[in-house]
């Protein structure tokens, strides 16, 4: 692997090795870009088959992190972290500790949060070591879960769909495939169901099942079929690669909006794909910024959950303003989204030196 030919393709500002070979951490921390404000992102354990995989992941993770808050608007920047190993097996006091001095370490330039493999509790003793951490529980002045917060998002972003594809339809009139139950699925299913919508579910979890059909009256179907349910919306918030070339040309549904990262397997190729099909698709990266708004809000003053939804909100007109960039541009909604992103770091680019400070309490 050519590292350095990847972080210049990528554009990364700053990639630091953490390693403590006495508690037995292995980490990679990559900033991606701190224009915009300090590069926030969650910090993911995994048992990656090799240092390779686990730094190609934490560079395209913290790429995609600069690209979300952008478009968000948020006064943040991109970055991510990975633990190299077994969060059911590898936990403990000292790793997280230890992870935690080198996040202090970089002052602020980078935030931690959870992530895949990581938990409140793991940001809790991050704490004990640097302020530079956020997703704390609310006994800590921290947002806690952020999973019905980027529900909220994700809700706002198919009526911005809806809005466009089927303008005499409201939400509540559709039918919606939902593909994972878990925290933002089943959340997005209550705010469905309280809407009146026809929902269909899956999870290969059959307790997810079971609790969305008795709590939400959401009709489960298998795992394998949830791709060919004839719907309105087709939602994935369950894992990322799941629009290839298997799965797209099964979709029967006229919108795709759902939480899941890096839905698309190829970026590029598999928003064509969708694009030609007359499918409208979402960015996964604009429509589930929910949680990261919610971070956010943790970082500019006292939490407070009211102004999180408030700025998610904003997903709705944010979304429709990229659907418009499309259309204009005669460009999927994924290359607008991106452009978008660029164009608004190039311009406070031009503002010069560092001047986010000001707006980021701790
Ligand atoms: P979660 O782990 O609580 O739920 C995911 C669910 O998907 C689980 O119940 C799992 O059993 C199910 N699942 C896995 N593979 C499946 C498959 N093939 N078919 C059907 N179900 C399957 O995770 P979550 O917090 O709800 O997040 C869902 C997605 O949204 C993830 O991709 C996550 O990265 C993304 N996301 C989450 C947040 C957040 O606030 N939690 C924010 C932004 C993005």
């Amino acid at each position: 692997m050519k590292v350095f030919e990847y972080l210049n393709e990528l554009e990364h500002e700053r990639v630091i090795f953490c390693s403590n070979p006495e508690i037995g951490l292995k980490s990679i921390i990559a900033i991606h870009s701190t224009t915009l404000g300090p590069a926030l992102g969650g910090v993911r354990m995994w048992p990656y088959r090799s240092e390779e995989e686990a730094l190609l992941d934490v560079l395209r993770l913290s790429r995609g992190m600069t690209y979300k808050a952008a478009t968000a608007g948020l006064n943040l920047g991109g970055g991510k972290a990975v633990i190299i190993g077994d969060p059911k097996k590898d936990k403990s006091e000292a790793l997280f500790r230890a992870f935690g001095r080198f996040v202090d370490q970089l002052g602020g330039d980078y935030i931690t949060a959870e992530d895949v493999g990581t938990d409140m509790e793991d940001m809790e003793t991050i704490l004990i070591e640097t302020k530079w951490v956020c997703g704390v529980s609310p006994a800590h002045g921290g947002s806690g879960d952020p999973s019905p917060v980027t529900a909220y998002g994700v809700l706002q972003g198919m009526k911005a769909a809806v809005k466009l594809k089927m303008p005499d339809k409201e939400l509540g009139d559709l039918s919606v495939a939902i593909q994972g139950l878990g925290s933002v699925g089943y959340h997005l299913a209550k705010y469905l169901r309280d809407l009146g919508s026809k929902i269909f579910g899956a999870d290969i979890d059959p307790e997810a099942n079971d609790i969305a059909a008795e709590e939400l009256g959401v009709e489960i179907v298998s795992p394998d079929d949830i791709f060919d349910i004839e719907c309105d919306i087709f939602s994935p918030c369950a894992l990322g690669g799941v629009l290839n070339d298997d799965t797209i040309p099964r979709m029967k549904c006229k919108i795709v909006a759902g939480a899941a990262n890096n839905q698309l397997a190829d970026e590029k190729r598999h928003a064509e794909m969708i694009y030609k099909r007359g499918i409208l698709y979402a960015p996964d990266f604009v429509i589930n910024a929910g949680g990261l708004i919610n971070v956010y809000n943790e970082l500019i003053g006292e939490y407070n959950q009211e102004r999180a939804l408030r700025m998610t909100r904003g997903i709705y007109l944010n979304l429709l303003r990229i659907f418009q960039l499309a259309q204009e541009n005669d460009m999927t909604p994924t290359e607008a989204a991106s452009k978008a992103a660029i164009e608004r770091i190039e311009n406070i680019k031009k503002l010069g030196s560092r001047h986010w400070d000001k707006f980021i309490k701790r």
